[in-house]
């Protein structure tokens, strides 16, 4: 399909920013968002990358009543020889296929999200800052559109593409979190929509969060809909623990998101010598685990801060620490991964993506 542009008039260019070091994250957007529209009688049309503004929405959308909207997140990395690279793209764009299918959603062609991508990118490219650890964030996101009270998939949807340069996540060194393992709320539950990458899930989540956040926690790990026993994952990253060089995570049972940088640490792990194992682990074991030492490393695993180290789990009662400081494996993935993704380690899983 194609993808026109419509001209950003210079005086609503937008002054960049100064300071690469102070960020933050999804704060600041680029000039320029991309936009396509879908309807049931005219399919996908008018693909066009245009000024950045605020939607006129008539406030019956079904998006604003039954939520039907999706999103994904990557980042695009300016290499030190001026290049521009994605990180597995695809993956993104086959997971919000499947989001859409969950959703209800009229499926995105992979060529029209990955040419929209890249389109905008390449003319936002000044946007993208340099910093070591900094980025430009990427988010797609499609909204249902159809001003009707009725609960019915919409017969019309808005799919677009913001950028946002997003500061380094651990400008300061790694910051291990403390982590409140969830016992009464539920994130989600085999059957529901746990898969997609959809905005309820947060909605139904922030309760949570924030009576973590009160009693000082930073995250909240939740544990499955059904037994409240098995370990699924932390807001939004997926988890993973260390028993020495044996690396063990949540299967992919349904009600877990399908991180592309939890695929990418299972593969890379295997290539740095670990054992990887999907497999349920109950949250007692977890525990118990923890506590005797035999489980030496925690992190979470997400395309905002890539790698994540837990530094300490509370479950009920019970508080357990991962000892001093970033465990030697989480600094070597972390490292690795950041290292394929900024172009100064090779590639050797065609994970890059250049942009034209
Ligand atoms: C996006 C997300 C993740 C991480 O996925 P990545 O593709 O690695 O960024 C994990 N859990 C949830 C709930 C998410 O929304």
């Amino acid at each position: 399909m194609e993808i026109s542009v419509v001209p950003l008039p210079v005086d609503k260019m937008k002054a960049k920013f100064e300071d690469e070091s102070h960020l933050g994250f999804g704060k600041i957007f680029t000039d320029r968002m991309f936009l396509a529209e879908w309807s049931t009688d005219k399919g996908w049309h008018d693909a066009r990358v245009k000024p950045y503004e605020p939607f006129v929405l008539d406030p019956a959308c079904i998006v604003f009543h039954y939520a039907q909207e999706i999103f994904e997140g990557l980042k695009a990395y300016k290499w030190e020889d001026g290049r521009i690279a994605l990180f597995r793209p695809e993956m993104n764009a086959r997971r919000f296929q499947r989001s859409a299918d969950r959703l209800c959603m009229p499926e995105v062609p992979e060529e029209l999200f990955l040419n929209g991508i890249e389109k905008l990118v390449s003319l936002e490219r000044d946007w993208i800052p340099g910093m070591p650890g900094t980025s430009l964030y990427i988010r797609p996101t499609m909204i249902a559109v159809e001003p009707v009270l009725g609960v019915k998939a919409s017969a019309h949807y808005y799919f677009y593409v913001l950028l946002s340069p997003v500061g380094a996540y651990y400008a300061a060194g790694f910051n291990p979190v403390s982590i409140l393992v969830e016992d009464s709320y539920v994130r989600a539950t085999p059957g529901g929509t746990g898969e997609a990458k959809t905005g309820g899930n947060y909605a139904s989540s922030l309760k949570a969060g924030l009576e973590a956040k009160k009693k000082g926690f930073d995250q909240v790990l939740w544990l499955d809909g059904r037994e409240r026993r098995y370990i699924e994952e932390v807001g939004a990253m997926n988890m993973f623990f260390a028993y020495g060089d044996h690396i063990v995570t949540a299967p992919l049972g349904g009600s877990i998101l399908a991180g592309v940088t939890r695929d990418s640490v299972l593969k890379l792990a295997t290539t740095l010598g670990c054992t990887v194992e999907e497999r349920l682990i109950d949250v007692n074991e977890l525990m118990a685990d923890i506590r005797s030492g035999k489980i030496t490393e925690a992190f979470g695993s997400g395309t905002a801060a890539v790698i994540t180290p837990v530094g300490k789990l509370c479950y009920r009662e019970e508080c357990v620490s991962m000892g001093q400081g970033v465990g030697r494996l989480t600094q070597k993935l972390y490292d690795t991964l950041t290292g394929i993704q900024t172009g100064k380690i090779a590639d050797e899983f065609g994970w890059v993506h250049f942009v034209a």
